[in-house]
């Protein structure tokens, strides 16, 4: 795919988008935005758009009230004379759309370039984080870390606020954090954070990408260009790999964190401290404690491991052991991310409805037993055999709902023989309700019982959210 530059031959002054046809595929989220930043840059602005529902009609009329052309339900077709394409991150590269793109020699960038190339000359730099899991938390912790340190910042990217939105505000900033998804990254080819960091690689979004290799390539681009330091997992190597495969500026550093005592040049843990062996004076010798442990909300093992490479990041901007420790202190992670809701009869009660794929599910398993398991929904093509055998150990019973259930069932059966599964047929809203009474059944004093489904929701829920309220209501109902 294309990824040139739009020639800047104007004179200067001048936008480099003065008089450029560019076609905003996709509206929503980033769309909007960009069609506007770039209308108002002086670009010629054709947004297409695939629906034509009610909502996009909406954002067409905001888009014509400008001057804007719109073309709903036809997000197909390459429109005449386009010079560049701004794309919603999600759309796909195998559409139509691209390959006229492609054929004719049109640049593609993403929302996420767009905003690179509109920042300012002074603009901060981007602490940048991307994986198949652990993002958003690792970039709030990161911001309330550089938050504890004084520095005006924000968590920004595939987390609420839009990159676009936070470079074109008013507001100022020193630093920014940045989450970056596997789509935004493959439509950035420009991008260079100041230090990158891939927390994990997991399979995911394959049918979008097409292969783990492609996948993995896309979330590697976040370390191109890199300046201090690419910050990468020690126990997923092939982190470590796309570390290696990547072109980064003189004297950037491979960083590592891991749950272990670190080695040189890494981040990791000693004796319940989070310890810093990378960014200290003469760290053949040296260590420097950052936190505890018990500073993190919730200290389960993969979120100690997201504390590190926040931390990582954090220290490679020159940011003080002692805001590390505050900045963690102050965190609190998002609602349904392992989140507590109540204990009952002395078994813990916890809602990890986030966990919407296998990966994710498997880290939260690890961090507790014996373990009552609510899990099932929607699969996304995902398989199940690892995940139950590497966590069948912990499980002390196991409750299935949603429409992809039969597959953990049949996992549970090859991997797990002897654990007591409860299969509820039945996906209305109030399954939820006899899924929680069920567990509270299969538990003993000493349990928990952990709603981390391993799927996505939308066969029974509007989101995760609400399938993790429904779960919080059904403990209360049960509690009270
Ligand atoms: P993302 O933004 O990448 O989706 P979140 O921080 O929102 O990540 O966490 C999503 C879910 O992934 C959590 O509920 C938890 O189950 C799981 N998770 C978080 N961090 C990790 C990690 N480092 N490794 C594996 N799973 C994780």
């Amino acid at each position: 795919m294309g990824s040139g530059q739009v020639t800047s031959s104007v004179p200067s002054g001048t936008s480099e988008f003065q008089g450029k046809h560019v076609t905003v595929a996709g509206l929503g989220v980033s769309g909007l935005p960009a069609a506007k930043a770039l209308h108002a840059r002086g670009a010629i602005v054709t947004a297409v758009n695939d629906g034509d529902d009610a909502r996009a009609r909406e954002q067409a009329a905001e888009l014509e009230a400008l001057g804007i052309t719109v073309r709903l339900g036809d997000g197909a077709t390459l429109p005449e004379g386009t010079e560049l394409i701004v794309t919603a991150p999600g759309w796909q590269p195998g559409k139509p759309l691209f390959r006229a793109a492609e054929q004719a020699g049109v640049p593609v960038w993403g929302d996420v370039e767009l905003a690179w190339r509109l920042r300012g000359p002074d603009a901060a730099p981007w602490l940048a984080v991307t994986g198949t899991n652990g993002k958003t938390t690792t970039v709030q912790m990161l911001a309330s870390i550089l938050k504890a340190a004084g520095l005006r910042t924000a968590a920004v990217g595939n987390i609420g606020v839009s990159v676009l939105d936070a470079v074109l505000g008013d507001e100022q900033y020193d630093v920014l954090a940045v989450e970056l998804s596997s789509y935004q990254l493959h439509w950035a080819p420009s991008l260079r954070a100041y230090s990158g960091a891939v927390l994990n690689l997991a399979p995911d979004h394959l049918d979008w990408h097409g292969s783990m290799d492609a996948y993995a390539a896309d979330k590697g681009r976040i370390y191109e260009g890199n300046k201090i330091a690419c910050v990468y997992n020690v126990a997923d190597p092939r982190t470590e790999d796309l570390v290696r495969e990547a072109d980064v500026e003189e004297g950037c550093r491979a960083v590592g964190f891991t749950l272990q005592a670190p080695a040189v040049s890494q981040l990791g843990v000693v004796d319940g401290i989070l310890v810093d062996r990378a960014f200290v004076e003469n760290r053949q010798k040296n260590a420097q404690e950052l936190a505890e442990v018990s500073d993190v909300d919730p200290p389960a093992p993969h979120n100690i491991a997201n504390a590190l490479a926040a931390a990582a990041l954090a220290r490679s901007f020159g940011v003080p052991a002692q805001a590390v420790r505050d900045g963690l202190r102050a965190f609190k992670p998002d609602a349904h991310r392992i989140a507590h809701v109540a204990d009952v009869d002395g078994v813990a009660y916890v809602d990890d409805s986030k966990a919407t794929n296998t990966h994710a599910a498997e880290a939260s398993l690890a961090a507790y037993e014996p373990i009552v398991w609510i899990a099932g929904g929607l699969a996304k093509g995902a398989e199940f055999d690892e995940l139950v055998a590497n966590s069948a150990k912990r499980l002390r019973g196991v409750v299935l709902i949603g429409a992809d259930r039969a597959l953990i069932r049949e996992a549970l059966a090859r991997h797990a023989p002897e654990v007591p599964v409860v299969d509820l047929d039945r996906t209305d809203t109030g399954a939820m309700l006899q899924a929680v009474t069920e567990a509270k059944r299969l538990a003993r004093p000493g349990d928990t019982v952990l709603l981390a489904p391993a799927c996505a929701s939308m066969d029974m829920f509007t989101n995760y959210n609400q399938r993790g309220d429904a779960f919080a209501a059904a403990v209360r109902e049960l509690g009270a």
